[in-house]
């Protein structure tokens, strides 16, 4: 059987529904093509079922890409205002939960129900299990998939990243892409928990469950927000947003003691300069176990001004080596991807092989965590769907 259509999208998620509803609106005939049973499904899992849909204060600097001026023009295209003005036209209650952070007040379902009723009134039809065989180019895009073929003068590809493969992710968007003989950046995983060496892990890992607000730093970034210790190394936001730059085997840098100065109390007395002294001034900025075990780690090996300025060196200048990531399995995200210089950054469309679009996760673009990633499915979406 052949359906024909004006644009045909591959995958239902943020971006493929989002680039569905802005061509659908503009009358064009769109078909999106999912493979899951349903639409959206790391829309109803994200932001811990609320869905952290965008951020008001998205800036292009809250993006990672090989080229950082790439993101620029979709992101000023369609903004969080864009978005959030969806949210309120279908009276969905949300709220700043940090930093600027949107998120439904009570579930994410609301999101895709959305996305889902806005493809219904532009007349988007959406093909659920609808697993994809195969996709030439003649005159036209010809996509098969198992007896039925689909038919348009363009294709949209938005069947995101890598990111927890037992939701289906798969390299489907990157093998598309080099078939068709577009460069593909390195893919990693990113906003992933980092997994610690052994003698690490032994050192810390039995304090799992223990988080501190730290800086998380690697080469010019840094993030203040928390660290969780877990049972395989280090986690929370300080870590997921810095594992997005972290290159092995290379140590990152965690300020344990952000603009505190710990060890002024004991340096500015000369009866308090011994360790149970010390213990209370780390007790005093960490948690207790965690500040305990600091000090048991590095004890001084007296109490000189210069061992107390070595040991307040030491909780702004903790140099830890992960052994690696969690991997795809735990990331939210997957960085790298299609390379940007292939493609339109107003309508990313391919330059060379007109028709062909790469929308979401599948591009070289990364945002921060905190409602950025969404932003980007939305902004490269409308951006595609208005140019189809
Ligand atoms: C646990 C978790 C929580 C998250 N929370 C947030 C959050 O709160 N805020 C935020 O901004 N970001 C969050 N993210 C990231 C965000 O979910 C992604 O950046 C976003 O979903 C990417 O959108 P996308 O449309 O490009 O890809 P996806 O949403 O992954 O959609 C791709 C779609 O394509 C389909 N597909 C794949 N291959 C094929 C194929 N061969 N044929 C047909 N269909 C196919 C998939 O089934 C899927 O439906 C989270 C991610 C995870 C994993």
């Amino acid at each position: 059987m052949i359906h024909n259509f004006d644009a045909i999208v591959l995958g239902a998620g943020a971006a493929g529904l989002m680039c569905a509803v802005e061509a659908g609106k503009r009358g064009r005939r769109v078909a999106v093509l999912e493979r899951a049973e349903r639409a959206g499904k790391k829309i109803l899992i994200s932001g811990g079922g609320r869905c952290n849909f965008t951020n008001i204060y998205c800036q292009p600097e809250h993006f990672i890409s090989h080229n950082p001026h790439f993101a620029k023009s979709a992101l000023a295209r369609y903004t969080p205002s864009d978005f959030i003005a969806l949210v309120e036209k279908h009276r969905i209650p949300y709220h700043e939960k940090t930093l600027g952070q949107l998120f439904c007040d009570r579930s994410a379902q609301e999101i895709l129900s959305m996305l889902e009723c806005e493809c219904r009134a532009a007349g988007v039809q959406l093909f659920l299990n609808t697993a994809i065989d195969e996709v030439r180019r003649d005159t036209r895009f010809v996509v098969r998939a198992g007896k039925t073929e689909f038919h348009a003068p363009a294709v949209v590809v938005a069947t995101g990243g890598l990111s927890i493969p037992k939701m289906g992710a798969t390299g489907f968007g990157y093998e598309l892409a080099r078939q068709f003989g577009l460069a593909i950046h390195r893919t990693r995983p990113a906003l992933v928990p980092l997994v610690l060496g052994d003698e690490d892990r032994e050192r810390y890992c039995d304090l799992a469950g223990v988080a501190a607000d730290v800086v998380a730093c690697f080469g010019k970034q840094g993030f203040r927000e928390k660290m969780l210790i877990t049972h395989r190394g280090l986690s929370g936001p300080a870590i997921l947003q810095i594992s997005s730059y972290w290159n092995k085997p290379q140590p990152i840098l965690i300020d344990l003691a952000p603009e505190r100065n710990v060890t002024a109390v004991l340096r500015n007395s000369n009866s308090s300069r011994h360790l149970s002294a010390a213990k209370a001034a780390f007790r005093a900025v960490l948690p207790n176990r965690l500040a305990d075990r600091w000090l048991e780690l590095h004890t001084p090996a007296n109490w000189t001004n210069a061992a107390l300025e070595a040991l307040e060196l030491q909780a702004h200048q903790w140099a830890i080596t992960p052994a690696d990531t969690e991997g795809y399995d735990k990331a939210e995200v997957t960085a790298g991807g299609v390379d940007t210089d292939e493609l339109s950054a107003k309508t990313l469309e391919s330059r060379e092989v007109r028709g062909l679009f790469f929308i979401g996760e599948v591009v070289d673009v990364t945002g921060h965590l905190g409602g950025f990633n969404f932003q980007w499915a939305w902004a490269s979406g409308a951006c595609a769907g208005s140019a189809l």
